[in-house]
This record gives C-alpha cells, sequence and structure tokens, in this order.
C-alpha cells in the first residue's frame, strides 16, 4: 500500500477513507492518531493490525460535539458532565460505563469506552466530514515513542496506511491524561496535561491509580487501563534516568557515558538547555528548558526517536520533579527507560 502524505486540503478524501472503515492519520493537540471508524469493528481491528497492537489495549473514542457522548456512554455522572465541560475541547480523556452500540474490537473487550474531544481544528474536523467517531490510538508502531510530526508517523506507518494528514509538529506532545469517571471518586490512570490539581478545582478529590504512582514497575498492581502494562514510548538504545541535585547528575552520567564509550558503544545525552553543555559525549540533544516544562513535554518523542536515528546503544538523562506537568512526564520517561532510574 502507497501511503500518501497530505494537507488539511484533502479532509473530504480523508473523511471518504473513515467511511469506507479505512485507517487515517491525522493531527491531535497531543501526538498523531491513527483513526478508524469507532463503530466499526472491522476498522477497529485494522488498527491494531498497523500498529502491531496487543487486542486487549482499548482504543480511545474521538467525538466533535459534546453530546455525542450520549451516543457512546451510559450513567454519565454530574461530575462527569463538569470534567467534560471544563475541558473539552482538550488534552483529556474520560472513562465511561458503554453503550452496547460500541464494539468490542474498539474497546479490548471492556464494559467501559474511553472518549476525548480534541481540540485540534483538523482533528475535529476529521470527524465532522466523515460523519463518524474516530477510534483513534497514538500513530506510532506499538512500543515506539509517539510521534508528533507527520514525518514520525510516515517512519513508522510507510506502507500500512493510505493517508497521513500533515498539519505540522503538535503542540503539547505527549498523550492525554485519562481519568476513569465510572466511579464516585475520579481515578487518573495516565497523568498528561491536565493535571490532578486542575481536575480537583472542577470535581472535588481526586486519586491516582496506584499502577501509575509508583517509580518502579509494579508487577502486583493490575493495571486498569490496558495500555499501561506495555512497554512504551521506547527508543531502541537503553534509556537511562539520573535524578539527583544537578550537579551530581552532571558528574554522573558523564561518568557512565565515558566508561560505554571507552567500550565502543555509542553514546548520547538527553538534558535541558539548562546543562546541556556540560556533558561530554559527543551526541547531546536539549529536550527543552526546565523554566518550561510545557518545552520539555513537546520535546520528549522528538529526542527519543533521534536518538533512535542516531543508533545509539546508551542514552542517558536528566530527570524531572514530579509535580504538576512534571509528573506526566517523568511517568512517559520512566516507562521508555523499562524503569531504569538511578537516584543519587
Ligand atoms: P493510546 O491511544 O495508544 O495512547 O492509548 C490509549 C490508552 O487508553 C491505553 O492505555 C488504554 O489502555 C486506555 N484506555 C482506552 N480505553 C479504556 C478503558 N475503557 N478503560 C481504561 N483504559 C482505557
Ligand atoms: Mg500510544
Amino acid at each position: 500500500m502507497k501511503t500518501r502524505v497530505v494537507t488539511a486540503d484533502a479532509l473530504e478524501e480523508a473523511g471518504q477513507i473513515i467511511r469506507d472503515g479505512g485507517l487515517v492519520a491525522f493531527p491531535t493537540e497531543t501526538v498523531y492518531g491513527l483513526g478508524a471508524d469507532a463503530l466499526n469493528s472491522e476498522a477497529a481491528a485494522r488498527i491494531y493490525h498497523a500498529k502491531g497492537r496487543p487486542s486487549d489495549n482499548p482504543l480511545i473514542v474521538h467525538i466533535a460535539e459534546i453530546e455525542q457522548t450520549e451516543r457512546i456512554a451510559r450513567n454519565i455522572t454530574k461530575k462527569a458532565r463538569d470534567i467534560m465541560e471544563a475541558f473539552w475541547p482538550g488534552p483529556l480523556t474520560v472513562i465511561l460505563h458503554k453503550k452496547e452500540i460500541v464494539p468490542d474490537g474498539t474497546t479490548g473487550g471492556l464494559p467501559t469506552v474511553a472518549v476525548r474531544m480534541p481540540s485540534h481544528p483538523v482533528a475535529r474536523e476529521l470527524i465532522r466530514r466523515s460523519g463518524r467517531l474516530i477510534a483513534a490510538p497514538s500513530a506510532n508502531l506499538s512500543g515506539r515513542p509517539s510521534p508528533t510530526t507527520a514525518a514520525h508517523v510516515l517512519e513508522d506507518m510507510d506502507g500500512r496506511i493510505p493517508m497521513i494528514l500533515d498539519g505540522g509538529s503538535v503542540g503539547i506532545g505527549i498523550e492525554s491524561t485519562i481519568v476513569d469517571m465510572t466511579g464516585e471518586i475520579p481515578v487518573i490512570l495516565r497523568p498528561g496535561y491536565i493535571t490532578r490539581e486542575m481536575l480537583e478545582e472542577v470535581a472535588g478529590e481526586v486519586e491516582i491509580d496506584p499502577a501509575v504512582a509508583g517509580r518502579t514497575m509494579q508487577k502486583d498492581v493490575v493495571a486498569k487501563a490496558p495500555g499501561m502494562k506495555y512497554k512504551h514510548y521506547a527508543p531502541k538504545g537503553q534509556l537511562v534516568l539520573v535524578e539527583g541535585s544537578a550537579e551530581k547528575v552532571i558528574q554522573k552520567i558523564n561518568e557512565m557515558a565515558k566508561e560505554k564509550v571507552l567500550q565502543g558503544y555509542r553514546v548520547g545525552v538527553i538534558a535541558t538547555e539548562e546543562t546541556i553543555d556540560r556533558y561530554c559525549t559527543e551526541i547531546r540533544k536539549s529536550i527543552g528548558s526546565r523554566k518550561n516544562p510545557d518545552s520539555v513535554a513537546a520535546g520528549l518523542y522528538r529526542v527519543l526517536r533521534e536518538c533512535d536515528e542516531l543508533s545509539l546503544d546508551y542514552i542517558y538523562s536528566e530527570s524531572f520533579f514530579e509535580e504538576g506537568l512534571g509528573n506526566a512526564i517523568m511517568n512517559r520517561m520512566l516507562k521508555a527507560a523499562g524503569y531504569h532510574l538511578i537516584t543519587l
């Protein structure tokens, strides 16, 4: 199959592909998504096939209007409605009880459905023009870093899907916050740009699922968002995170990097603008500025993919504070590193 990279001019044609049960990759404000008709289980199955995604890892259903939630979800609580009204359109996914109409092929057999209304104009226009609700995970091969540009999508999906809508670089760069709204107290299943503090302002107490709160692989905690149990976002080389005071981190990373270089490995360092010049390796990637956490989120998957292009064997990275957006950034980095974290 030939994969075409097109602009928003091709939205009408993209809508037709979705109606015909095919796949279209498109930009959202978080990362690029790989979309198909959410209520057509054969179409949803094509997503799993193209990504190589395990079939029990459910998809998020994207809608263009808040009212479309009623078509696919039931028993929606007042708190859930408040949260949707406060943060939609935007980078928040809400887990609700599903209606019969949503096929098991979209929810991985779960009785619940994940729903999000994206704010990106191309995403919303694609949903509208297709006349369908669009199931879409991130448009990467399963396990690889999520795509933040159309070129990233092409790297992974060339020959696997007919069309990529190019909307330039995405704004946020990490996936949506997922909050389970099926119980009395909202539970965060995946941290993201919408933080716990932001949700609590609207909905009162909010919990964080134990499976995402941890800094180590938690084998005995059952993941409620099935995606949480898989290796994710990972570059091909071994990523190692180092945390502690800036000076100690710089010293330790330089030490480890030197040792691996002497052993003949290809080594890179991921650091922030503030400290990047302090590292001794030839390959250094700036993830963003510590003064601007948004820039770090936006740079994360780009630098991981750049490390892959350079075929690095070892990648040493600075860490981030786990508060606010830092929480989401560290969650993704820990997974990308397979929880290899050195605390000084
Ligand atoms: P992705 O779109 O690939 O970034 O991942 C979607 C995430 O949403 C995965 O981690 C899924 O496990 C999670 N998810 C989707 N539907 C549900 C659901 N019904 N309950 C819990 N988590 C879900
Ligand atoms: Mg994904």
